[in-house]
């Protein structure tokens, strides 16, 4: 099955698709509350997301992309309350691949494991048009009956790149507004000072965990850490190209498992 799934909480479930490099793996956030669930972000779209998350839920459920890139955005069609930010909209409704960003090395570089998707293409890959239902800005809330998330404008990694921000339990979901890597800030809709004011923004905060669009969930220091490197110029991805050129040797062992253990241990303490 195209799906893996781990408990993250009593109420967040962590779905990531099998077979996609490690890098480039989505982070699908499932969330449960008292009226209904949401889901945060979406996947590339390889198999069907909505099928699975029905196996796990029998509430009604809201679809929110944090951001319309195809790791994010490849199953939102299959919902039928698909939210998202305004700036991004158009192209939801009408994702050309250079507008959702599949484009350039990300087409040329394996992401997808041929063993478990032999059907994949990458001349054929696409997203389907998910025109959103309702719209995300910042200041709105999201209210599930036993909890509440405000949205956050996010941009700089794209225009409308937003965040879900539970005040109470200190908890941000931040798509790749940050992420426990490499931040890419210079794709066709990027803008540096953007980022930078959202990476300002974030740190003023006060977040304790972060449930990122890639890469394990990570607190506080981590967070410093990674915000300081990027301003010095040591945390982006500026030329795929180059990356995926300079590591092609070494871009082999990328369907193995994240290490989640970290997190995980601190979570239990
Ligand atoms: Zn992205």
């Amino acid at each position: 099955m195209g799906y893996k799934q781990f408990k993250i909480s009593d109420d967040i479930t962590l779905i990531q698709e099998t077979g996609v490099a490690n890098f480039m793996r989505c982070n699908i956030w499932h969330v449960r509350g008292r009226d209904f669930d949401l889901v945060i972000d979406t996947g590339m779209g390889l198999d069907s997301l909505k099928r699975w998350i029905m196996r796990h839920t029998d509430r009604p459920i809201k679809a929110i992309v944090t951001h319309c890139h195809f790791d994010h955005s490849g199953c939102l069609h299959e919902f039928d309350v698909r939210l998202g930010h305004p700036a991004e909209a158009d192209i939801l409704a009408d994702p050309a691949n250079e507008k959702i960003v599949y484009s350039g090395a990300w087409t040329r570089i394996a992401i997808i494991d041929p063993l478990q998707h032999p059907q994949f293409s990458s001349e054929t890959y696409s997203v389907k048009a998910a025109p959103l239902t309702g719209y995300l800005d910042e200041g709105d809330v999201i209210d599930l009956g036993d909890k509440t998330y405000q949205i956050l404008h996010l941009p700089g990694h794209s225009p409308g790149s937003i965040g879900l921000w539970d005040v109470k339990k200190k908890i941000l979901f931040s798509g790749d507004a940050l992420y426990d890597g490499a931040l890419l800030d210079s794709l066709y809709h990027s803008n540096v000072n953007d980022y930078l004011n959202t990476l300002a923004r974030i740190e003023a905060l006060g977040v304790g965990v972060f449930h990122a669009g890639h890469y394990p969930s990570f607190g506080k220091q981590r967070m410093q850490d990674l915000i300081d490197q990027y301003r010095k110029g040591e945390n982006s991805l500026v030329d795929v190209d180059e990356w995926f050129n300079s590591n092609e040797g070494e871009l082999k062992d990328i369907f193995t498992d994240q290490d989640w253990s970290g997190f995980i241990a601190s979570q239990n303490k």
